[in-house]
Formats: structure tokens, C-alpha cells, sequence
């Protein structure tokens, strides 16, 4: 078909033009886009190389080094083309793939990325992780989590959700949502629905208390002035279960619990019910390791982690915890000493510090 190859050709000659134009510009961001290689040396180099130009017509460009490398020649030892683009054109790629994650109706292949951006499937995975923090994969799977949880939010039907979110199987959404969500999908968009809490008011030594637990464990430990104003917090916490008030049993695990507050060295040893995403529980878990006594920042706390720039969403976990002093929420303070903000009142937090503080 002459017609055809008279059309590549014409193509071909078009692109080698602009190459070439970028070798004589020692253009940068051309670099890794495609090679140079100089048939009279046997040498193919980066388009930026800042050796001798060679002469046009000992020019072969070729896309990738492999390809380079195939046709015979060697790298050039000064601009190193087969080892990685050094820089801002990573960045560059990486938010490439990010975004092609994003927006990919279903997960794409680590091959099929590493395609797009114009790398390996190797150098981009790597290039990926050291960038990202996360593998390709990791990340295309938090994306997801992230979306089937906005739509939670909103959708009518938990299936659709799941479809729209790019999971193709229910299966594999269902083995994993557990993990995710704290709870099965259908408890978390209903907040809380067919579950059974017990739940009852007392009183210690920093006002009224609430404690609530399910089946699983204690899910809610509320302090406050007035034991009406809890019970109603609970109700916001839990709309769709059902509420039930403690029995002689339930005291028995609310007297329990009021002894662990009033005791600041105490070692909580209840089980806990405690739902949210992920990500909050690693920061509830986090918070559960800082000994009585000490009290970190939010910026500290991210850092331990793991996850020294997530410290908004850090803070947004503690402000999220439903068990006052189980999770001890209360010995984050402000990196400046100062104690910032407590859901059950800064007063009670400075006191529970302070308890802490003597041994
Ligand atoms: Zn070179």
C-alpha cells in the first residue's frame, strides 16, 4: 500500500524534524521522550547530552534504549540515557499515571501505564513508589476506596456504588469493605442499621459519663455536663439502631469503665467497637501507643505514623474518636504546648493531662 507508507513516511520525517530541532536546543524536556543515536561512534545518548552535536546525517532516533540497543549501540557514559530521567520530568510522568488511575474506568495494568508515560514497567514502578510513597497498585486501590466512600455517602444502592467506584466484582469489594469501612456497606450508609446498643448515663469524677457498646464492644464512651444532652449524641451517632438501656449486667461494664477513667495509669482492657475508615484507625491506634503521661502534636503523631504531611487528616481522626480516654485523644495538644480543642471540653482534657502527668 504506497499510499499508506508515503503517509508513515511523511509522519516519520515530521517527528524527526522536531527531534532533531530538540537535540540542537539540548532540550531537556525531551529527555526520555526519545534517543539519539550516532552511527559513527556506536553511541546513542539522551537529546539533552552535553557532548559535541553530532552530524545529521549520522542520526537515528529511536524511542526507546532497548530499541537503541538492539540496532548495536551503546549508552553514552556523560549523559547516561539508559539510567533514570533525573528530576521534574519524573514528577511529571508520575502525575501522568496518576491521573490515567484516576480517571480509568477499571484498574490499569502496570504495563499498560508504564506504556503511556514512555518507562519500563520496572523504572516505573520504581519511579512510582519513590514518588508516590505507594506502588501503582496500592494507589489505584486507595482511589477507589476514596470514591466508593464519597458515593456511600449519596447513592441509592450500595451495588451501584460499588460499580460506580470501578470495583467490577462484588465479591472482591465485600471480602475487603470490612477493612475499609468499619463495617459491612450496608451498616455504614445505614448508619449503623439492625445493630442492637446498650447504652447507659453515670456520673465520675469529670461530670457525666455515656457508655455505649454493641455485641462487639464498647462504642462509645461520651463525657459531658448534662447526661440528657449525651444520650442525644448518641442518638446522632447511631440513628438507625437500635438504642437500648443498660440492664444490671450493662452497669456492671459502664462501673468498669468509670474506674478506668478514674485511674489515669489504668491499661483499657475492654473490647472496642469502633468504626471509621482506614485511615482513622491507624491514628487511633497510634494514639493508643502514647504512654500516660506524655502528650505529643498532631504534626508528632502523623510522624509516628509514618505519615508526616497527613497532619489535618491526623487531626481530623482524633477529633473523629467516639471513646473518650480508651483512645486517649486527649494527650494530642498543639505543637506549641497549647491544648487546642477537646470534644468533651478543654477543661476535662487539662485534667486528665494533669492526672497523667503524676506517677
Ligand atoms: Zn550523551
Amino acid at each position: 500500500m504506497p499510499r499508506t507508507r508515503t503517509r508513515n513516511d511523511a509522519a516519520r520525517a515530521a517527528q524527526d524534524a522536531q527531534r532533531w530541532a530538540s537535540v540542537v536546543a539540548k532540550d531537556k524536556t525531551a529527555d526520555g521522550q526519545f534517543y539519539t543515536a550516532v552511527a559513527t561512534t556506536g553511541i546513542y545518548c539522551r537529546p539533552s547530552c552535553a557532548a559535541r552535536r553530532p552530524k545529521r546525517e549520522n542520526v537515528t532516533f529511536y524511542d526507546t534504549c532497548a530499541e537503541a540497543e538492539a540496532a548495536g549501540y551503546r549508552p553514552c557514559k556523560r549523559c547516561k540515557p539508559n539510567e533514570l530521567v533525573p528530576g521534574a520530568q519524573h514528577a511529571a510522568k508520575v502525575a501522568e499515571a496518576c491521573r490515567l488511575i484516576m480517571e480509568a474506568e477499571v484498574v490499569p495494568k502496570l504495563d499498560d501505564l508504564a506504556r503511556a508515560v514512555g518507562l519500563s514497567p520496572f523504572h516505573f514502578h520504581r519511579l512510582f513508589k519513590s514518588i508516590v510513597g505507594v506502588t501503582p497498585k496500592a494507589y489505584a486501590t486507595a482511589t477507589r476506596q476514596q470514591r466508593v466512600r464519597e458515593k456511600l455517602g449519596r447513592s441509592t444502592s450500595v451495588t451501584e456504588a460499588i460499580y460506580d467506584a470501578g470495583y467490577n466484582s462484588n465479591g472482591r469489594f465485600y471480602a475487603t469493605a470490612t477493612d475499609i469501612l468499619g463495617m459491612t456497606p450496608t451498616d455504614y450508609r445505614g448508619g449503623g442499621a439492625n445493630a442492637e446498643i446498650k447504652f447507659a448515663v453515670a456520673q465520675c469524677s469529670l461530670g457525666a459519663i455515656l457508655v455505649a457498646a454493641s455485641g462487639e464492644g464498647v462504642c462509645a464512651i461520651f463525657l459531658g455536663d448534662d447526661p440528657n444532652e449525651l444520650v442525644h449524641e448518641v442518638q446522632d451517632l447511631f440513628p438507625n439502631a437500635s438504642l437500648i438501656g443498660g440492664d444490671r449486667e450493662f452497669e456492671k461494664l459502664v462501673a468498669h469503665v468509670v474506674g478506668f477513667v478514674e485511674t489515669p495509669h489504668a491499661e483499657w482492657d475492654l473490647p472496642l467497637d469502633v468504626r471509621g475508615t482506614a485511615f482513622q484507625h491507624r491514628v487511633w491506634q497510634a494514639l493508643r501507643a502514647i504512654p500516660p503521661g506524655e502528650t505529643v502534636s498532631y504534626a508528632e503523631l502523623a510522624r509516628r505514623m509514618g505519615a508526616p504531611k497527613a497532619v489535618r487528616a491526623v487531626a481530623g481522626a482524633c477529633a473523629a474518636n467516639h471513646v473518650a480516654v480508651a483512645i486517649p485523644c486527649h494527650r494530642v495538644v498543639r505543637t506549641d504546648g497549647n491544648l487546642s480543642g477537646y470534644r468533651w471540653g478543654v477543661e476535662r482534657k487539662r485534667t486528665l493531662i494533669e492526672r497523667e502527668k503524676i506517677k
